[in-house]
């Protein structure tokens, strides 16, 4: 059994694919995050699991960040940007790996609406992985796959939060030239199973499945996105980030994985080649990069992250930017989210109560908060 304190782990499922006895596999807990269980009748304590273990490793190998440098960066295809969350980055770097024959690895939608890993080599199967997708993805194979790609000498971009970055590094166990990877600045991520309550809650509300959904959608602009679903019998539900439920009870950090409130791959401990993000604060750093449709923050890590990007040329915008000016609007970057009491009872709640209770008791603005804002508007007119 891997000797991380369980707050520790983040379910990367690295210690899975490295034990050469299959004693391990991931199991949800009650809160519906992965961790791993470990089959004492198979294990024969040799250790592997713990010693590659990324959480184990992390900070092991900072590197002097000799060449990190930060952009702000705007993809050219305006069509493009529009299905992005940001300013399109990761569409401009994974079709450079496929126009060289790579494989490209992101997270995309299941069936049922969960999230898991996908691997794709044309770029109309880019589409699946755009969009953020704010919970947590399940790895699945895709370390092995990757593995299989990278030994038949083919180029592999592998994109995720930077703890499933880690992890594939470590089961990885060595540096393959043919491998580059992307992060991003990650806030934390909630669990599959509040999402698939809220999947539920909404089908219930417009009496019809879901046909499709999407975290950020930019009509109403995209510094104050929306969540939509699109429903079988054609109706549709957008809601904007103040107010959509399933977002407030996110961005309010009581149902974000253990891990995430002391992540290990944050600041310097990104293993990635590049990290990209939202360019929150864009507007007074360069204002000319800011028309409300989106803007990445991209993040040279090392050498090959430099090599990469600077291959894309032509294919969008960019200015460079001092580092911390940047990051300074993202504090992500750096900074776990605060665990809070409230953290405490919100999955023992979960587990009997409805969207709306979670929503009231978790999500919703303090009623003094509200009230400021009541004033702060009446004020104004
Ligand atoms: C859970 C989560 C938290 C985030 N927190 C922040 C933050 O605090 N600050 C910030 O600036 N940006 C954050 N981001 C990143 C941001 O939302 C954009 O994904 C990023 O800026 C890339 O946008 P893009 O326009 O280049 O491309 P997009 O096309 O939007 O990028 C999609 C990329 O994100 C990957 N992805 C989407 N969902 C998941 C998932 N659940 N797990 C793993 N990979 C996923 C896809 O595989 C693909 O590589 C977060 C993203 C996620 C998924």
């Amino acid at each position: 059994m891997p000797e991380i304190p369980l707050i520790k782990c983040t379910g990367c499922g690295a210690c899975v694919h490295l034990c050469t006895k299959q004693a391990i596999s991931l199991s949800e807990n009650q809160e519906g995050f992965l961790y791993p269980k470990v089959d004492d009748n198979l294990c024969v304590n040799c250790g592997l699991c713990e010693k590659n273990c990324p959480v184990n490793q992390s900070g092991k190998t900072a590197e002097k960040f000799s060449v990190r440098k930060a952009f702000a960066c705007i993809v050219n295809d305006e069509k493009i940007r529009e299905k992005s969350s940001s300013g399109g980055m990761f569409t401009v770097l994974a079709e450079k790996i496929i126009e060289e024959g790579g494989i490209v690895f992101g997270a995309e939608f299941d069936e049922d609406f969960s999230v898991k890993f996908g691997w794709t080599d044309s770029v109309e199967g880019l589409e699946r992985f755009r969009g953020s997708k704010y919970l947590q993805a399940r790895t699945e194979n895709s370390f092995s796959e990757c593995k299989k790609y990278l030994e038949e000498g083919r180029k592999v971009l592998f994109t995720g939060t930077p703890c499933q970055v880690a992890g594939l590094k470590a089961f990885l166990k060595k540096d393959y030239e043919n491998l580059y990877t992307v992060d991003f600045i990650c806030h934390g991520v909630p669990s599959a199973e509040l999402w698939q309550k809220y999947v539920k809650y909404r089908e219930k509300k417009s009496a019809s499945r879901t046909v499709k959904t999407a975290f950020r959608r930019k009509n109403v602009g995209w510094k104050l996105y929306s969540l939509s679903f699109t429903f079988a019998n054609d109706s549709e539900y957008r809601q904007s980030l103040t107010k959509d439920k399933y977002l407030q009870i996110f961005l309010k950090d009581n149902s974000l994985r253990e891990s995430c409130y002391k992540c290990s791959f944050r600041g310097d401990n990104h293993k990635s080649d590049l990290t990209i993000a939202d360019f929150w604060g864009i507007e007074s750093v360069y204002p000319d990069f800011f028309d409300d449709r989106g803007t990445s923050l991209l993040i040279v890590q090392n050498e090959k992250g430099k090599n990469l990007f600077d291959s894309c040329t032509g294919r969008f915008k960019s200015k460079e930017t001092d580092f911390f000016k940047a990051v300074n609007f993202n504090p992500s970057y750096f900074k776990s989210p605060a665990r809070k009491e409230k953290r405490n009872v919100f999955y023992k709640d979960f587990e009997t109560r409805g969207i709306d209770y979670l929503y009231r008791r978790f999500g919703r603005e303090s009623l003094f908060f509200r009230f400021k804002h009541f004033v702060k508007r009446c004020l104004r007119f």
